[in-house]
């Protein structure tokens, strides 16, 4: 079965890897795999599948991530 997918390269949603503490929360609460976790700084792996629901930055600590729903 094909995953879900949104329109490419429209995602809001960023990362600044320099605020990043790598708790790993991101990855853990996104329900579509967008983040990975290497060397103690989280990624993005999969913006396109990123459906902009928040629920990295709100449980991200450091304020690292940023999305703006709706405007993809
Ligand atoms: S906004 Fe939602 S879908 Fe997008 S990366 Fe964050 S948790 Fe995943
Ligand atoms: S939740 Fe925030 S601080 Fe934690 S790994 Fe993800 S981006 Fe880094």
């Amino acid at each position: 079965m094909t995953a879900l997918r949104y329109l490419k390269q429209v995602s809001t949603l960023r990362l600044n890897e320099d605020l990043c503490i790598g708790c790993g929360l991101c990855a853990q609460v996104c329900p579509h795999q967008v983040f990975t976790l290497e060397n103690g700084k989280a990624g993005i792996i999969d913006l396109d599948a990123c459906m902009e629901c928040g629920a990295c930055v709100n449980n991200c600590p450091s304020k690292a991530i940023e999305v703006h729903p709706g405007v993809g």
